[in-house]
């Protein structure tokens, strides 16, 4: 009873501190709640679903999507209104990754393990990675026929070997408009259009030739983000999260482009990965002009960077307010939990596995240590 009275009067004093912060005449239009919205991001697993380290044959407590789902079911505990994002390089980087590409049997309709595991987070989409291409088209476009959400890229285009770029047509799915049912305050949903818009560093033309020559071209992130944002906010897109493959640096670079694209007018959001680093973090991007580290954003653009291997789950909390009739984000803060502490000098992981995503993968995960036990026995006999 003392509980109920107690979570009563913590919500009587919500509601008079969001009244009080609202414009005049916004009490009685419920409509101008502000809404709370969480992004959430993994980047860079390079197939490690699992904490086990198959080359040292021992489970650890540094890497690994079982551990990221834990933080994840937290997370979404915490917000009604969330969505799940992954930036790529997901099918390549591990002997799980290497066991699905060889031994899977992904081309004859096998799911591959990576979404055996994602599909039971619900992922809202995915970009792809530079090292995604790595096993050729086929493998890829097989295996992500089995995952339950949307791939997107925009700076793939189809090869047709003429020189004019006004004709190309993408390759991919460039974005696609989620239209989500979001909760405000007081409990009443509305529609909201999220966009969400995929990219790829150009280097992966460099780095995956053999995949990818003569199949494709690959465009600067900037110019075709110029190019989509406007066409998203016209098809409706209320707010706009952009998924990219590359780095954050200052100075200009094809490798890290979420600086420039930061700039571009419409973004609301760029979860990024590529470099496996942490944003924000004040040691690692600090001196940098219009990133602020506290907040987490670049030129005013929420943005986060999940680390790699699942060992950081990237956290984008927004405030959207309908302004205008439009949906605005007036807030946002950003930042990247760790599955793993330093605590007096000991690592203690923050989380357990989560035993859904565990019993998702074991199958896929015995043959993998088995097959990368016979596959070093080999190695030693020669
Ligand atoms: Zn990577």
């Amino acid at each position: 009873m003392k509980r109920k009275i107690v979570v009563t009067l913590v919500l009587v004093i919500e509601m008079v501190v969001l009244f009080s912060v609202m414009p005049y005449g916004a009490a009685e239009e419920s409509t101008l709640a502000p809404v709370q919205l969480r992004i959430l991001e993994t980047t860079d697993l390079h197939g490690r679903m699992m904490n086990f380290d198959y080359e040292e044959n021992r489970y650890t407590d540094e890497f690994g999507l079982v551990r990221t789902a834990s933080l994840i079911n937290n997370a979404r505990a915490e917000v009604p209104n969330t969505l799940l994002f992954d930036v790529g390089d997901l099918l390549q980087g591990n002997e799980l990754a290497e066991f699905a590409a060889k031994k899977g049997k992904v081309e004859e309709g096998n799911l591959h393990p990576v979404f055996k595991a994602m599909n039971l987070l619900h992922y809202d989409a995915a970009t792809f990675g530079n090292h995604d291409f790595h096993y050729g088209f086929d493998f890829l476009h097989h295996s992500i026929s089995g995952a339950n959400f949307p791939y997107v890229n925009a700076n793939i285009f189809i090869n047709d070997y003429n020189n004019t770029d006004f004709d190309d047509v993408n390759f991919y799915e460039p974005y696609v408009i989620l239209r989500k049912k979001v909760v405000d305050a007081f409990g009443i949903k509305h529609p909201v259009n999220i966009g969400v818009i995929g990219f790829v560093t150009p280097k992966v033309m460099q780095w995956e030739k053999k995949s990818l020559e003569g199949m494709v071209k690959v465009k600067d992130i900037v110019s075709t983000a110029e190019y989509f944002i406007p066409r998203m906010k016209e098809e409706g897109a209320d707010i706009i999260i952009a998924l990219a493959h590359s780095g954050l640096d200052a100075t200009k670079n094809e490798q890290d482009e979420v600086y420039p694209l930061s700039k571009i007018e419409g973004i609301d959001v760029i979860l990024f990965g590529h470099r496996h680093v942490v944003f924000p973090d004040q040691s690692r991007f600090k001196n940098i002009e219009g990133v602020d580290n506290k907040a987490g954003t670049i030129n005013g653009v929420a943005g986060v960077e999940a680390g790699s291997w699942g060992n950081y789950l990237g956290i984008v909390d927004l405030i959207i307010e309908q302004q205008e009739g439009r949906w605005r984000v007036t807030q946002s803060k950003s930042k990247a939990v760790p599955i793993v502490k330093t605590i007096k000098k000991k690592k203690k992981a923050t989380v357990s596995s989560d035993k859904s995503i565990v019993d998702a993968v074991r199958e896929d995960h015995e043959k993998t240590i088995e097959y990368y036990q016979k596959k070093t026995a080999r190695k030693k006999r020669k």
